[in-house]
């Protein structure tokens, strides 16, 4: 299975590539998680990635591209993957496409979790993470059994930086006019499955499964 999840930062995109890369049995890859990685490592490419995520702005495309080409060429890869928070643009779909022709496994979804912008606002600012295994709750939706520990390893959760509400807003309103491009380029392809992204977990990776299997 060859797929790429697209929609809102904070439309629940990550949660559900990681529950369908699961039932896929195939890699999750999330550019966002590689990122973080790469600034906590402080490799080159997390020193030249940290600034634009603290921003809350998209990494440039050519950083992230030789990145994305990179992870895809690794063995697991070539099983199948849900990439997950890429492409974020149409020059990074582009791109996919060509680096997939070259590995001749064409793309076979473009899957777009649908929500409203309010809902992805509430989302973002409940959302909170374990800084050491990266394990993600929210306050609301998906609590830790004692509020503000991650139930795997006791560790004080955290709020990413780039979750707070002015740095959220202002994420969404860049990221989406860079990434709405990729709905039609998608449609045009045949590839765009749009599934509705509002509801609990279950019933939205329901739909997803659905979507992807149908
Ligand atoms: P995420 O975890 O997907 O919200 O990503 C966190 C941050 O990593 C984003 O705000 C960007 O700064 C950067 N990032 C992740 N994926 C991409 C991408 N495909 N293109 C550019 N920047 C990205």
């Amino acid at each position: 299975m060859r797929v790429v999840f697209l929609g809102l930062p904070g439309s629940g995109k990550g949660t559900q590539a990681a529950l369908l890369a699961r039932a896929a049995r195939v890699s999750h890859i999330a550019t966002g998680d590689i990122f973080r990685a790469n600034v906590r490592d402080q490799t080159p490419l997390g020193r030249t990635a940290r600034a634009y995520m603290d921003r809350g702005e998209n990494v440039p495309d050519d950083v992230t591209i030789a990145m994305v080409r990179a992870r895809l060429q690794e063995p697991d890869a070539a099983a199948g993957f849900i990439l997950d928070g890429f492409p974020r643009t149409l020059p990074q779909g582009q791109a996919l496409d060509r680096m997939l022709e070259d590995l001749a496994t064409p793309l076979e979804h473009a899957l777009y979790l649908r929500v409203d912008i309010g809902a992805v606002v509430r989302r973002l600012s409940g959302r909170r993470v374990c800084p050491k295994d990266g394990a993600v709750y929210h306050v609301e939706t998906q609590p830790p059994k004692t509020p503000g520990v991650c139930d795997l390893c006791g560790t004080a959760l955290i709020q990413r930086d780039d979750d707070r509400d002015e740095v959220a807003r202002h994420r969404i309103r860049v990221q989406w006019a860079q990434a709405e491009p990729l709905l039609p380029y998608y449609a045009g392809q045949g590839k765009l499955l749009e599934v509705d992204g509002a509801g609990e977990v279950t019933a939205v990776a329901a739909r997803v499964s659905a979507a992807v299997s149908g």
